[in-house]
């Protein structure tokens, strides 16, 4: 039997009553499974000698003392009783805050094992938190000394005891039980993993440190091997599903006729990035199985071209194509470009969003069933029910982070078998596109078109914005134009945050006070969509020279000669979103400039209220530093990953891989590796996971799957 087969509920063990039953199921611990699979989140040493004089401050002190005198501190019902202990290497003052009680237990000449953490302070060594447990004379007859506790992570009304004795008697029970290792033999025996007995009984009651580490490493190698083996499987079963769909045509990676002369016409050529991605794409889309890239590129990088030039070898073989953008700004710009690109090679372009009257959109949706349409560019509007295609061959997908799994499904769903390319100017780090797209090829394009000088970042304080407001009007006088982006829209947004910029007032500021010889308009999401054109087109075209904007300008929007980008209060802003806004500016081949203008305001404000206000945090300065020492978006996505942890990185969180036990794909990004590895060669070499070693991993994925299968 496998681990996860035991099926017997929580009750079954000695110490559940319906109270503890009702506290284990809020922490999701219904079955004595989930007990065994509650890991702890850190480990107490209680095994190591650790004498008063060695203490280090809050650092654990393990040792066993003589109570030498009881004093009292405060008045009345404030007072608190300390203990005077001492052991062969120093005298310490134990607080027995709310513990009063230990008077009667801890007379001087008695001695006990104490553990805790240690300050010096008033002149003495002391601890207010400290376990304590008498020896009982006999050597080793204390309880939880001379041995490594687990710490559990705690909510509602449990506490480190109840689960510790829940989980001991969990054991207990378990010693009688015969479960079944869960890696292959071969695999196990290389890697030095513990049996899966022996790991569980470890990771919770580990006899040395030595034993915890293996037990760790087992646990984290075998969550990562399955997730490898569950990734490998999907992009096998893609595979085979559709084997038969359509044939080779044995071009390989070579461009088709239509590819050629929309490169012909362009004024400039490809880079060797796009040249490697359209390669790759063809490749893909002349082989027999259906494509399934991400497109990795940072913003300006070109991937709208290599997008237009995959549409046309689709084109061209007689289906339809659709690109997709998160926004209609952004949808709009590209189809506006597909009509200029595109249109003279005598492609059909059309333009699909939800605000496409109902006339106008009851003509279009005819045409795209038709098939008078090839290429429909829109945003989701492209997938809403009753959109109907006659031949969807490929569907791209532009700054994929921003869709969901579901929405994706969806959207495949509308033809049959079509290839899929995804483009991000988020990229997304090694160690998790492994795991988040582990069935996606993936290119990247890591050079910029030519001539496109790197975009000159600095660091302002607001006290020091005049210079900043300044420098941008020197630039506006030479004819370019500017960005002002800020986190808020207008000031009923967060009344609370009186101190906050936001873009209705400032934008009333910049063109009345600060820059009244220039035009300046004002964008965010609440402005309706005509007038979002109509703002954006006038801006493109230079009538409007500054642009006051929330972070709505994030995504997509293309004007070379926009120069300036200032950002206020940029300590708000995310690390991605800083880069993308970033890289609105330096798409012309002027100099351009990107100002990070912070608050100090939470210099003056007590360290609590830091996080509150979301002013400068540590972490927000961080962000703002790696925003000045990096232009590389693969270098920015690697620090938001370290700053933020792999949860919080967008689209992540929905991929619903990341429910794993104790592994983390970034910190193990090693065992990771080495996890796809093994796990990828298994499936290679015996895909129907046949042979007798392998027997166990497709056991294992029917009778107890370690995942809940999600769809990409
Ligand atoms: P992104 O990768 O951010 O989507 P875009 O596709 O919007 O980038 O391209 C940014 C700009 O670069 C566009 O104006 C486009 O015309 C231009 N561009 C694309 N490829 C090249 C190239 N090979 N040489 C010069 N300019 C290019
Ligand atoms: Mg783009």
């Amino acid at each position: 039997m496998f681990l996860g087969s035991i099926s017997r509920p929580i009750t079954s063990i000695q110490g559940v009553g319906s109270k503890t039953e009702a506290m284990l199921k809020k922490a999701g611990v219904t079955r004595v499974v989930d007990l065994l699979r509650y890991y702890p989140r850190d480990w107490e040493d209680r095994n190591h000698y650790v004498p008063l004089a060695g203490f280090r401050t809050n650092s654990r002190v393990c040792t066993t003392v003589t109570v030498i005198d009881q004093q009292w501190i405060g008045f009345g019902r404030m007072r608190t009783l300390k203990l005077i202990v001492r052991d062969e290497t120093a005298q310490a003052a134990l607080l027995c805050f709310n513990r009063n009680f230990l008077e009667k237990q801890f007379v001087p000449g008695s001695r006990w094992f104490i553990t805790g953490k240690f300050n010096y302070k008033y002149g003495e060594i002391q601890s207010g938190a400290f376990d304590y447990e008498a020896p009982d004379g006999n050597e080793g007859g204390s309880k939880s000394f001379g041995k490594i506790l687990p710490v559990y992570p705690l909510s509602g009304d449990l506490t480190q005891k109840t689960l510790r004795k829940l989980v001991k008697n969990a054991l207990e029970q378990f010693a009688h039980e015969n479960v079944e290792d869960e890696i292959p033999r071969g695999i196990a025996a290389r890697e030095g993993l513990l049996s899966k007995k022996d790991t569980i009984r470890a990771i919770h009651f580990p006899l040395s440190m030595e034993e915890l580490e293996k037990a760790r490493r087992s646990l984290i190698y075998t969550e990562l091997f399955y997730l490898e083996i569950m990734i490998g499987k999907r992009a096998l079963d893609r595979k085979s599903a559709a084997a038969d769909v359509r044939p080779s045509s044995g071009m390989g990676g070579s461009l088709s006729a239509l590819q050629r002369r929309l490169i012909g016409r362009l004024p400039f050529e490809l880079t060797r990035g796009q040249g490697e991605a359209i390669a790759e794409i063809n490749a893909d889309m002349n082989s027999p199985y259906p494509m399934a890239r991400l497109l990795q590129g940072d913003v300006g990088s070109g991937k709208t071209l290599v997008a237009f030039l995959a549409c046309l070898k689709t084109i061209e073989e007689g289906g339809q194509a659709t690109l997709m953008a998160p926004t209609e700004l952004l949808a709009r710009q590209h189809a506006e470009n597909a009509a200029r690109l595109l249109e003279p090679l005598g492609v059909r372009p059309a333009f699909l969003t939800g605000n496409v009257s109902s006339q106008g959109r009851r003509e279009l949706l005819k045409r795209l069933a038709g098939g008078e349409v090839d290429l429909a560019v829109g945003t989701h509007a492209l997938f809403s029910a009753g959109v109907e295609y006659r031949a969807l061959k490929l569907v791209v997908v532009d700054e994929q982070h921003r869709f969901g799994v579901t929405q994706r499904s969806q959207i495949m769903a509308k033809g049959s078998m079509p290839d899929l390319l995804m483009m991000s100017a988020t990229p997304i780090p090694r160690s998790l596109a492994f795991t988040v797209f582990g069935d996606l090829e993936v290119s990247s394009i890591r050079n910029m078109p030519p001539g496109r000088k790197p975009v000159k970042t600095h660091l302002a304080s607001q006290s020091s914005e005049k210079r900043v407001y300044d420098f941008v009007r020197r630039e506006l006088d030479a004819g370019r134009q500017a960005y002002f982006v800020y986190p808020l829209i207008g000031d009923d947004e967060s009344p609370g945050e009186s101190g906050l910029k936001n873009a209705v007032s400032m934008a009333e500021r910049l063109a009345v006070e600060i820059f009244p010889g220039f035009s300046t308009t004002l964008l965010h999401s609440r402005v309706d969509e005509e007038e979002k054109r109509r703002i954006m087109e006038s801006f493109r075209g230079g009538e409007t020279r500054i642009l006051v904007a929330t972070s709505v300008v994030e995504v997509g929007v293309d004007v070379p000669n926009a120069s300036c980008m200032v950002i206020e209060h940029a300590e708000r802003f995310g690390l991605s979103a800083l880069h993308q806004l970033r890289g609105r500016v330096g798409r012309g081949t002027d100099q351009a400039y990107c100002f990070l203008v912070y608050s100090e305001q939470a210099k003056h404000e007590k360290d609590d209220q830091l996080d509150f206000r979301g002013s400068l945090t540590e972490e927000g300065k961080q962000r703002l530093k790696v925003m000045l020492e990096n232009s590389d978006g693969f270098v920015i996505a690697e620090e938001d990953l370290k700053l933020r942890g792999p949860g919080q990185i967008a689209g992540i969180e929905q991929s619903g891989y990341l429910k794993l036990g104790l592994a983390d794909p970034v910190r193990d990004i090693r065992e990771l590796i080495k996890a796809r590895e093994d796990a990828f060669a298994i499936l290679q070499q015996d895909p129907g996971l046949l042979l007798s070693d392998h027997r166990v991993i497709s056991r294992l994925m029917e009778e107890a799957p370690p995942f809940e299968e999600v769809s990409l």
